[in-house]
């Protein structure tokens, strides 16, 4: 077959596509990302969206196996000495979080698209680990809805208002680092335009 002749003739080109159908969703908390992938498992089942590990407890309606897997931290702690994480990070001070590495490369082994949410310091792991991921930060439509997005509930206290608009500063500042920048002026097109991004790195 041409594609087995190919393979074999430009070994090089091959492992680069697989690669780059790698897609990795960041941005700064609170932007919606989740909201983006969950439309996106939703509506693009061709995509395979990574289902991460983590220290967490579940919320009501989070599905083990589906949402995360939800482990205990000496689970965490093996799946980090077996080297089954492509990558992870403590997030908000808080839980631990990983990507599991073997459904990913199965699934780019079948020729699918992988789409993984997680945050900033995952995102630079997998830039590291995969030089040639497609690296995508969500950005919100202005600063103002951030801030919005970040304080809206005015349930946090003046401290924990500011520690938050900091962090979101530091986070903004990263978007220079991503291969794409997607406005999440609405959920449906932000979806649409990561999912465009999956067949034009397929290519
Ligand atoms: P939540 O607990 O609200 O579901 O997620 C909190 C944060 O953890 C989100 O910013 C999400 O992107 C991030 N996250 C989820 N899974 C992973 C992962 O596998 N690795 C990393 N580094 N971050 C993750």
């Amino acid at each position: 077959m041409l594609s087995e002749w190919l393979d074999h003739r430009f070994p090089v080109l091959e492992p680069r596509g697989a690669r780059s159908r790698l897609l990795v969703l960041a941005g700064p908390t609170a932007v919606g990302k989740g909201t983006v992938a969950a439309y996106i498992r939703e509506h693009n089942p061709e995509i395979h969206l990574s289902v991460s590990a983590t220290t967490r407890a579940p919320r009501p309606g989070e599905i083990d196996g589906v949402h995360y897997y939800f482990v205990d931290d000496a689970e965490f702690d093996r799946l980090i000495a077996e080297g089954e994480l492509l990558e992870y990070a403590v997030v908000h001070n808080r839980s631990r979080y990983g990507t599991p590495r073997a459904p990913i490369d199965a699934a780019l082994a079948e020729g699918k698209t992988v789409l993984l949410e997680i945050d900033l310091q995952g995102a630079r792991q997998v830039r590291a680990a995969e030089p040639a991921a497609t690296l995508i930060f969500l950005l919100p439509p202005t600063w103002d809805e951030l801030v919005h997005r970040l304080v809206g509930r005015g349930t946090e206290d003046a401290e924990e208002r500011a520690r938050r608009l900091r962090t979101a500063k530091v986070e903004l500042a990263a978007q220079n680092e991503f291969d794409h920048l997607i406005v999440n002026e609405d959920v449906a097109t932000a979806a649409a335009e990561v999912v465009e991004l999956s067949s034009s790195s397929a290519r």
